[in-house]
């Protein structure tokens, strides 16, 4: 019963935090932003089953496509963990790294999708954080001996030595960033190579990254239910036009490496398997 406790918790909690950070697809606090205790529970338990996120508007009008449970392709799993996810990235036989460490504190979603294959807590050797908001760092502490990398920007966000709105108090999260990361470098963990991008606007030390042919982008970015890829939610997208600058730019970079990108992953809606298609088709539609 500890465990269930902990977990009936974390409403209460996630409803005094909602502004520093995403409700489930990014919208207004409509009912469902804040999952019940039993979809938590639920969650917990069997991490792909979770109830999706209810749809919100999107910034052009399109409905952002809730987490359809989790994802897996080579050497790739995309855990949902309640209204957000946490990739898991084979580096080794019995080694693997997170990008980002979720929202349970206890990270429970993660440990279950690590148990099915055997492994524990030690197995994770490095949290790469696509950003510095709770939704997507809570689960850290659960994982004290990883390595966490984040980019130089967040790092204070992270470390909780700076608020992401302005007047708004810091608070310590106890997170001890370990490598401050450089746009355009690589990370490589066990002959996986971690290839790093700022993309500035949601935070900004917002980052994107490419591992194993997947290309994370956090909250940069989301997808529509028609599978177009939408910009940072606006509610908790610090800088919109940056956001939208960063996108543009990203796809420029990548374009001339568009076969590599098999899949892009999202934190909190669908992730799409149409390669680098949505970032570009976003790119050149919104051109300015
Ligand atoms: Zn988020």
């Amino acid at each position: 019963m500890k465990f269930l406790a902990k977990t009936l918790v974390f409403p209460l909690v996630a409803a005094i935090m909602p502004l520093t950070a995403c409700t489930p697809t990014g919208g207004s606090k409509e009912p469902g932003a804040i999952p019940s205790a039993s979809e938590v529970v639920a969650s917990a338990a069997v991490a792909s089953a979770s109830p999706p996120a209810a749809s919100t508007a999107g910034p052009t009008g399109s409905e952002r496509a809730p987490i359809p449970g989790g994802f897996k392709r080579a050497g790739v799993e995309v855990v949902q963990d309640d209204f957000v996810v946490v990739g898991i990235v084979d580096l080794a036989p019995g080694e693997v790294a997170l990008v980002d460490a979720g929202v349970a504190e206890d990270a429970g979603p993660v440990l279950a999708a690590l148990s099915k294959r055997g492994l524990g807590v030690d197995a994770v050797k490095a949290i790469f954080l696509t950003h510095g908001d709770f939704d997507h760092t809570r689960g850290v502490s659960r994982f004290p001996q990883a390595q966490v990398l984040a980019l130089d920007a967040d790092v204070a966000l992270v470390e909780g030595r700076a608020a992401k709105h302005p007047g708004r108090e810091a608070k310590l999260t106890g997170i001890k960033v370990n490598r401050a990361l450089r746009d355009g470098e690589t990370v490589e963990l066990g002959g996986v190579r971690f290839e790093v991008f700022a993309v500035p606007g949601h935070t900004p030390g917002s980052a994107a990254y490419i591992a194993r042919g997947v290309l994370f982008m956090g909250d940069s970015a989301g997808t529509s239910v028609e599978g177009k890829l939408l910009p940072g939610d606006p509610q908790h997208t610090v800088d919109q036009p940056l956001n939208r600058t960063s996108l543009r730019a990203l796809a420029e970079r990548l374009a001339p490496r568009a076969a590599e990108i098999e899949a892009m992953v999202m934190s909190h809606t669908k992730s799409t398997e149409r390669g680098l298609a949505p970032l570009l088709e976003f790119a050149a539609a919104n051109k300015d």
